[in-house]
């Protein structure tokens, strides 16, 4: 007995050991700072105006984009060729498709790959009963308390401006690529992005394959869950998306003398049964990557349950899955979102239909989605079909190319702050730029807390000076860094 319990003893303080060194040898990436061009003088002010003139230019996009004043594009465009003279100077530029712009500042050795920054030009619109709660008139451009306020000032005019500024900034000191740099920007990023779509197949058709694409999705979380500190997140993956549309018919008539189920019966069975039926959780790829990159900033114990997720792995998945948004990153999410029947209170529906949209993580498929769906409802005597354009999720980028090293030691710097790939819940431009890149990234240099999000679709838009300035700097030192 006394045998086994000090086997028992011993094999415990082997378990713990493991669990220790393992812990202590989890090491964060050390970017190499050395080699980046040193910071610029950025002229804020003049910055400032400009993100301010663009905002006010109400670029505000459609579903049906017949419901687009195109004027407004135009005179945009008109107005970033007057505004950024060296810049327009220095490159050609082309109108693709519906609206898409396409800049190519060709550079002096065509045997580099090319870049490809990435900004879109179009907004949300502003809803009507939130115009009372901006603290500027939401289309203004009001440049106050340190910030530029107005829809757009972050998504995505403040990207597009920074460029111009850094662009501008650079061709008039007389820079000249060595790698040709593209600048792309979507006219309906919002409504889907046929924009980004066109200009993809246009540099296709020329034979164009980037290094890689830098498009607007993550920035540096000021209040990062997993440490509540600062960590600079760029966007490697981002999800796919499908919408499966649900149907089921009986015999309409009158609803007195009603069957037992009409077809708002099967089909409500239908959306319960695939809602119920979600995705499994799981702590792999893509976010098991990000947490042990992010870990060695973590408190002593969270960092000791991720070094040793073979065994904790059901404690993360609790975790991290204790919020809505953190258990979006661990799988295809379910959203039930339309449902339709019967246009009478006392008819018999003949036709019901539900419309159900996912974001499918990577790993899964819009095929995999409907089996998933189709086997959930089992017998119920439903159709179910893929309604629209289906994404899949796009390839997870390289952390280990050039390009990456370069973002990655621009992010460290700007940030002071550990630097981590993640997954992007939502959905870019730069997902259609997969076919020219070797790799995709997202992010947006600025300081951004988890409760500003809010503001990106919502009231109150702002962009404070500070991440301004940030943002053309960070530019700036891309392209030298990258083309030089
Ligand atoms: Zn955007």
């Amino acid at each position: 007995m006394k045998r086994i319990v000090s086997l028992g003893l011993a094999a415990f303080a082997v378990l713990v050991c493991v669990l220790i060194v393992r812990t202590l040898t989890l090491h964060a990436s050390s970017p190499d700072l050395s080699k980046l061009p040193p910071a610029p003088q950025v002229d804020t002010e003049a910055a400032a105006q400009h993100l301010s003139r663009a905002v006010q230019f109400q670029t505000v996009s459609h579903q049906d984009p017949a419901q687009d004043d195109k004027s407004i594009w135009a005179a945009q465009r008109a107005w970033l060729e007057t505004t950024y003279p060296a810049f327009h100077q220095a490159s050609s530029h082309e109108l693709v498709g519906g609206g898409a712009l396409i800049y190519q500042w060709k550079g002096s050795d065509p045997s580099l790959a090319p870049v490809i920054l990435m900004a879109h030009q179009d907004v949300v619109p502003v809803a009507e009963e939130t115009l009372n709660l901006w603290q500027a008139p939401p289309f203004s451009g009001a440049i106050r308390d340190g910030s530029v306020w107005g829809r757009g000032a972050i998504d995505d005019k403040g990207s597009l401006i920074s460029i111009m500024e850094a662009a501008e900034a650079l061709a008039r000191q007389g820079f000249k690529p060595k790698r040709t740099i593209y600048l792309v920007s979507g006219q309906d990023e919002e409504v889907g992005g046929s924009g980004a779509r066109d200009a993809a197949a246009a540099l296709k058709a020329r034979g164009v394959h980037a290094a890689y694409a830098l498009d607007e999705g993550m920035a540096v979380i000021m209040d990062y869950p997993a440490t509540h500190g600062p960590v600079a997140v760029i966007g490697v993956s981002e999800k796919g998306m499908v919408t499966l549309k649900v149907t089921a018919r009986s015999a309409g008539g009158h609803s007195s003398a009603p069957p037992k189920d009409t077809a708002a019966v099967t089909v409500s069975k239908a959306v319960v049964a695939i809602n119920d039926h979600g995705f499994p959780l799981q702590y792999k790829g893509l976010t098991q990557t990000s947490l042990k990159a992010v870990a060695p900033s973590m408190p002593f114990l969270s960092r000791l349950f991720v070094a040793n997720d073979w065994l904790f792995a059901p404690l993360l998945i609790k975790t991290i899955g204790a919020t809505d948004q953190g258990k979006a990153t661990l799988h295809t999410t379910t959203a039930p979102t339309m449902l339709s029947a019967s246009p009478k209170s006392n008819v018999l529906p003949a036709v019901a239909m539900a419309r159900i949209n996912f974001r499918i993580a990577p790993g899964d498929t819009p095929q995999s989605v409907l089996d998933h769906a189709r086997r959930a409802v089992g017998n119920l005597p439903v159709e179910i079909d893929i309604e629209g354009v289906a994404q899949a999720p796009s390839p997870v980028s390289s952390t280990q190319s050039a390009s990456y090293k370069t973002l990655e030691a621009l992010a460290a710097d700007i940030s002071h702050a550990p630097v981590i790939p993640g997954l992007v819940t939502a959905a870019t431009d730069g997902r259609s730029m997969v076919s020219v890149a070797d790799d995709v990234y997202r992010f947006q240099p600025i300081q951004f807390h988890l409760k500003d999000i809010e503001m990106v679709h919502g009231a109150n838009e702002h962009l404070t000076l500070t991440n301004l300035t940030a943002m053309v700097s960070f530019y700036e030192r891309l392209i030298q860094a990258s083309a030089g």
